[in-house]
């Protein structure tokens, strides 16, 4: 499945360097953030900078922790979900009598822990591969070995706006057939660039070229860590380089992967083959064990070309060290203190800006979550998910799509047949919240107290070919995409699904106590975002059924182009705290979403508050009205900022717009909003010409 989320996956299921502050003690909770509109600050007026008004005091009393990349009201949440998960573990890791769930979560823990077990294993654990790899005579012997690393690595989340499936030299995985999504194809997609995205090898800009020099000596240092005398290291780190650089000039851009058009090229396996004839498919294929298939889906057939042209000009020993680094870069998170140090450095310090590596706890935490995750979220959910929660939730989901539902109807650009098709999809959507009805199964995968290593290698194996066990079967609209204390949400357009993680149902996001304005303005804006994406420039492709087919008009498709163009010029726009420009093109799906959200989420609030015989304007009991509410609860959702590092990284490699254009440009599309705060014409926030898809 490919999902289109909330804000780029940095949550608690994607990356090592989940965000969050170290400063809690060990078994509290740290305290949830709650709205509240004492953040304001009235010094400033809303309609020059709602983003300052409604954020500058919290940014201002919550600085970047060191061991952060950024700082935010979200990163909060993420940070005390994170907290949960390590209490289940603990708990589990301890306690007498276990569960075969307790034991392997909580052995999980505990051997990642065991940080003195850990260093003294050293690279050992990994010296198996790293052997098999420097026997490797021939290039011949490639899909044999490219498939036993496949076997280890933990295979990663799709997304539908990242530049590449992160992995070693390409991905392997399972996915729907974009003509037909009840059959489920093997799909081989681009990977391999160590550094974020193509642009990373390819921009000329200072940057650009000082982040490539680190980058050089980085890889040699990882050699070094391996034993290699210096002058080797050296000379193997330009051949990765260069091997790396190929492969991005042969990668799809990242607007272009954008239209699921351009990715969709079933194959046979003659034709597969015919890309790179020097790689044998069907030995990888039959190491990988995948189901044999009539078709695949090649969604880069050219970055396939590519990997032959690396195949015929580079020498065996080039091939050697990039396998070596590739694998070393993936696993040197589970080995001892100089590889998980070093891999920071790089990663965390320079492409991010965080100043210091973030608890072992923590790591081990979302480490534990990323392998095993629908076992810790069991154990997480039954202790800190309220049942009750999940039906206030529905309840809104269900207003949020009557608002869409009406939209359409009102939409003046849209015929009448294609409006039928639209209501037709959103009526077929699934909704689901909080955690699969049911829960994966582990049981196969063992799990040592004392083998940190062995865990994640066997929890990866165990992991891939779940996904390509599918191949060749219907597709499951009730699998998750997302862990349950992910704090994130999205949309997936094949399963037409949108699912919403019990780690986000928590404040400042979902706040029982709190009043609809705020939940609405909060949760709602996220509900609307996502049932958006169904029906922005990637997701109107799609129908009901979840296939890619054409269900506009073609003057009802101009009409929105037309739309969409307008979003996408508001922000191509000058990102300077990220020293980049952004790409309009790229966002154009989140920022419709964003706006989209906002829009139907305030109709449902409209609705809600008739029903109850109060408008926008009732004053709610804080002393502000109701709509006021509504906009500083959306804001107070995006408080927050950036390293420049990280915001840079952010801008140029994933589709979310920064979290104070997430807040302005979207304020300043919307009437309701200049009512709200008596905004007036030529003000800021008062956009003279407004975007609107939804
Ligand atoms: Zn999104």
């Amino acid at each position: 499945m490919r999902l289109l989320t909330l804000l780029a996956p940095v949550a608690l299921c994607a990356t090592l360097f989940v965000q969050g502050s170290r400063a809690e003690s060990p078994d509290a909770l740290p305290s949830l953030e709650r709205f509240s509109p004492d953040q304001i600050d009235k010094s400033l007026d809303p309609c020059s900078d709602f983003f300052q008004y409604a954020c500058g005091k919290w940014m201002k009393a919550n600085p970047i922790p060191p061991d952060q990349s950024g700082s935010g009201t979200f990163d909060k949440l993420v940070v005390w979900n994170v907290a949960a998960v390590r209490n289940t573990l603990e708990e589990a890791a301890k306690a007498s009598n276990r569960t075969p769930l307790e034991q392997q979560v909580g052995d999980y823990y505990a051997s990642c822990v065991d940080e003195a077990a850990v260093d003294k294993a050293g690279i050992k654990p990994l010296q198996p591969e790293l052997d098999r790899i420097a026997r490797m005579e021939s290039k011949s012997q490639l899909p044999e070995i490219i498939a036993s690393i496949h076997q280890m690595i933990r295979p990663a989340n799709l997304n539908f706006i990242d530049a590449q499936y992160q992995g070693i030299l390409f991905g392997l995985y399972s996915s729907p057939d974009f003509d037909n999504a009840q059959v489920t194809l093997a799909a081989l997609d681009q990977s391999g660039m160590g550094l974020p995205g193509r642009e990373f090898y390819l921009n000329d800009d200072d940057k650009s070229k000082r982040i490539r020099d680190l980058y050089l000596k980085h890889i040699a240092k990882m050699f070094e860590l391996t034993g290699e005398p210096q002058t080797q290291a050296a000379a193997d780190a330009q051949s990765v380089l260069a091997m790396e650089t190929t492969l991005a000039k042969a990668a799809m851009d990242i607007v272009s992967r954008r239209d699921p058009r351009n990715l969709n090229h079933k194959m046979s396996l003659d034709q597969v083959q015919a890309l790179t004839p020097s790689f044998s498919w069907s030995h990888y294929f039959a190491a990988m064990q995948v189901p044999a298939s009539p078709q695949y889906l090649v969604l880069a057939p050219d970055f396939f070309r590519g990997i032959q042209e690396l195949i015929s000009a580079e020498p065996i020993e080039h091939w050697r060290a990039y396998l070596r680094y590739s694998t070393l870069t993936f696993m040197a998170p589970s080995l001892s203190e100089p590889f998980v140090k070093e891999n920071f450095d790089f990663f965390g310090r320079q492409l991010l800006g965080a100043k210091e590596i973030q608890p072992r706890w923590r790591r081990c935490s979302v480490d534990a979550d990323a392998d095993l995750g629908e076992a810790v979220g069991q154990a997480y959910a039954a202790k800190y998910f309220p049942p009750e929660d999940k039906e206030r939730m529905l309840q809104m989901v269900k207003a949020i799509e009557t608002a869409l539902h009406q939209d359409i109807d009102a939409a003046s650009w849209m015929s009448p047949g294609t409006k039928e098709l639209a209501h037709a999809k959103l009526a077929a959507q699934i909704d689901k919240i909080a955690y699969p009805d049911r829960w994966r199964d582990y049981s196969s995968v063992v799990i040592k107290r004392d083998d940190f290593f062995g865990n994640v290698a066997r929890s990866a194996h165990f992991e891939i070919n779940r996904r390509l066990a599918k191949v060749g079967k219907p597709a499951d609209r009730q699998e998750w995409g997302m862990t349950p204390p992910t704090v994130n949400a999205y949309e997936d357009a094949q399963t037409n699904t949108i699912n919403f993680p019990a780690g986000i149902l928590q404040p400042p996001f979902f706040d029982a106590k709190e009043i609809d304005a705020v939940n609405y303005g909060a949760i709602g804006m996220v509900i609307g975002h996502e049932i958006t994406h169904g029906f922005d420039d990637q997701g109107r492709k799609f129908d009901a059924n979840g296939n890619l087919k054409d269900w506009w008009t073609a003057a009802d498709a101009a009409n929105y182009e037309e739309r969409d163009k307008c979003i996408q010029d508001e922000y191509t726009q000058d990102v300077s705290e990220a020293g980049v420009k952004q790409n309009g093109k790229l966002s154009a799906g989140e920022d419709t979403a964003d706006n989209g959200g906002i829009h139907l989420t305030l109709a449902a609030l409209q609705n809600t508050l008739k029903s109850q015989g109060k408008d926008l304007d009732t004053p709610a009991p804080d002393g502000l009205t109701e709509v006021q509410n509504f906009f500083l609860a959306f804001a107070n959702i995006w408080c927050g900022e950036n390293r420049p590092e990280a915001a840079r990284t952010l801008v140029m490699t994933q589709g979310h717009s920064l979290n104070r254009y997430r807040v302005n440009n979207v304020v300043a599309n919307l009437p309701e909003f200049a009512h709200a705060f008596g905004c007036h014409a030529g003000q800021p926030m008062v956009h003279a010409n407004s975007c609107r898809v939804w």
